[in-house]
């Protein structure tokens, strides 16, 4: 794709598409450390439509919450609790 390459051919194309297989999956309504906090905060992941339940628990295990804070600025609590 470099305008300056020897090898440009103007008439070659790149075709960008996301993988077909992959789905969309609610997981869970997120906590955060506000107790009056109204804000809803539900958490989808992608995945491929062929991972397991195993492989997503271990996916999900990988994540890291320290730094997550729901739109009001409340720390969001590590859930449990999964909808997978
Ligand atoms: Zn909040």
């Amino acid at each position: 794709m470099n305008p300056d390459s020897p090898d440009r051919d103007p008439s070659d194309s790149v075709e960008v598409s996301p993988p077909h297989d992959v789905e969309t999956v609610f997981v869970v309504w997120l906590r955060c450390e506000g107790e009056d906090c109204t804000i809803q905060k539900p958490l989808f992941a992608q995945w491929s439509a062929t991972t397991t339940e195993a492989e997503r628990r271990a996916d999900i295990a990988t994540w890291r919450w320290e730094n997550l804070r729901c739109p009001a600025g409340h720390a969001i609590l590590r859930q449990g609790d999964y909808q997978i």
